[in-house]
């Protein structure tokens, strides 16, 4: 007989909150029985503070991912991209995404999903978009690279906003600016949740329904070769009638998380 009542292992998930009196004597008591824990923290809103905030930041998490971009013969002009990061880089051609793979799945499972922080509306949700007018909105056709490299168009669609916000101010939390690109410090941005996105009220001016963060978050794979890219675009920002549309709609899979207003 042997005993492997030493090699047990019960995993227990304990949600509270950060005001609450019993989280440090629950981490006083983890650290007298050297028990390991992992700790996450994050922000949680309410719909009255979605419909108050001037603009939304979209953040998708990782179970609607699609694979796709330039890997995928979707074209790009690098000739602002940052030479370092590719960050600035800007999509020419059709999205494309990976039909190959296991990730096109999620386009049957979602309402909307993402790819390196694009995102892409199935058509119903589509049609919901453009009939609400959203300014800096438009749509664009999204193809699949079957095994045979021949494209095929989906009923989907990507989200495309004209405007770019300008940077972050340097009062947003949660933000390592020190981890950002040497060469342009908008690419390779590193945040640790939860994550507050402040913006100066006079870069505000000239905001649209839908817009496109100026920084670049994430893990970056550059060396110049589209063919080999793994580049993350910069999230979308938006207003509360955008974030309306895709609650109505059911949609899961993304965080959203109002920004705030800073005078400098
Ligand atoms: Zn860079």
């Amino acid at each position: 007989m042997h005993d492997y009542t030493a090699l047990r292992q019960v995993t227990v998930e304990v949600i509270l909150d950060v005001e609450d009196p019993r989280l440090p004597l629950l981490q006083k008591l983890l650290l007298a029985y050297k028990i390991d824990w992992l700790e996450h923290r994050w922000d949680e809103y309410t719909d009255e503070e979605y419909e108050a905030a001037p603009l939304i930041v979209v953040q998708a998490l990782s179970e609607n991912h699609v694979v796709g971009g330039p890997r995928f013969y979707t074209e790009y002009d690098l000739s602002n991209a940052c030479p370092a990061c590719g960050a600035g880089m800007r999509q020419t051609g059709t999205y494309m995404l990976d039909g190959e793979g296991s990730s096109i799945v999620g386009l049957g499972r979602f309402r909307a999903v993402s790819s390196y922080s694009e995102i892409i509306v199935d058509q119903p949700l589509a049609e919901t978009l453009a009939r609400a007018n959203l300014a800096g909105l438009s749509l664009r056709s999204v193809y699949a690279i079957q095994p045979d490299e021949v494209p095929m168009e989906l009923i989907w669609r990507q989200l495309w906003a004209s405007h770019t916000l300008p940077p972050l101010s340097p009062r947003s939390t949660g933000i390592d600016f020190d981890s950002a690109c040497k060469t342009c410090r908008r690419g390779k941005l590193d945040s640790t949740s939860p994550v507050r996105f402040a913006y100066r009220a006079k870069d505000l001016e000239g905001a649209q329904d839908v817009n496109r963060m100026w920084e670049h978050f994430g893990y970056v794979r550059w060396n110049g070769d589209l063919k080999t890219a793994v580049l993350w675009q910069p999230y979308f920002v938006v207003t509360p009638k955008v974030w309306r549309i895709f609650r109505d709609a059911g949609v899961t899979g993304f965080q959203w998380l109002p920004i705030r207003v800073v005078e400098e």
